[in-house]
């Protein structure tokens, strides 16, 4: 059996290059029952809700008994999560770092930014902007009532072509593995994100190997996604996302379907019945 859904879905409602109805599509020719969109509502990137609700409502219906679809949001940690009310479901991110800078500073946008963000507000100290991403990246689900994490170590982004840590030294693990710990706790499951291997920018998945690894001895919850921009990559990298959780010693991830009460509720899936 295959993985047959995605609920980090991006659409040209904000930075997506295929409309709604476009990858619902795709959905059902690659499989899948499930598609969530999760729009961004973020200080940079955010859709008219009202907008967007409606016409993920109207395809909710036309392929009710099809394709089960959601309404969710990538809600960035830094934006208020009123913006986000009327979303089925929350994915809780972290790209933008709270310093006092005139344009929100994200460490997902160029590599030129994320050099200016080291560089000026962190004195050049690329372990004390890892820090204090983790400290927000801690807060994430206290802040945005999250459904599940995206892309826990986003701050990694560019560190392939930058090198501007190392992910093994212990100044940068200490934080990550501290946040990491603090949202096991609060009980709330992690992506698996495709995205930048998808894209060619990373070699690793989000979490990176190390930090999956340990997110299994913690006992924490996965949950696989592609955060697709593009129909042709809706279930890109979950065959590479599935092998790497089971490495890590995962048994099991999770989907999204409705529940009983109409509302997106978990299911477990194990992970060695996929082809
Ligand atoms: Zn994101
Ligand atoms: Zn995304």
């Amino acid at each position: 059996m295959k993985l047959r859904g995605n609920y980090h879905t991006h659409t040209t409602m904000c930075d997506g290059t295929n409309t709604p109805r476009e990858m619902a599509q795709r959905a059902l020719e690659i499989g899948f029952t499930h598609l969530g969109f999760s729009g961004h509502m973020d200080p940079d990137i955010h859709m008219d809700m009202a907008a967007y609700l409606e016409e993920i409502g109207k395809l909710r219906e036309e392929y009710r008994g099809r394709l089960e679809i959601f309404a969710g949001a990538e809600l960035d940690c830094l934006y208020p999560k009123e913006r986000a009310a009327g979303a089925e479901y929350v994915i809780g991110s972290t790209h933008f770092l709270d310093v006092d800078s005139p344009e929100p500073m994200s460490v997902d946008n160029t590599e030129e930014m994320m050099l200016r963000l080291g560089r000026e507000y962190f004195g050049g100290d690329f372990y004390a902007l890892a820090k204090a991403y983790y400290r927000l990246e801690a807060g994430v689900k206290d802040r945005t009532d999250c459904t599940f994490i995206g892309h826990f170590d986003l701050v990694t982004r560019f560190n392939d072509s930058l090198h501007f840590l190392d992910e093994a030294d212990p100044r940068y693990t200490g934080p990550a593995l501290e946040a990491m710990e603090y949202l096991v706790s609060r009980g709330v499951p992690f992506e698996i994100n495709c995205g930048a291997v998808n894209r060619g920018r990373k070699k690793e998945l989000y979490p990176n190997t190390f930090l999956l690894q340990s997110l299994q001895k913690m006992g924490g919850q996965i949950l696989i996604s592609s955060d697709a921009h593009s129909r042709d990559l809706l279930d890109g990298g979950f065959a590479v996302a599935r092998e790497r959780a089971m490495a890590c010693g995962f048994t099991h991830t999770l989907m999204l379907v409705r529940g009983a009460d109409g509302r997106p509720a978990f299911a477990e899936h194990a992970l060695d019945t996929f082809s």
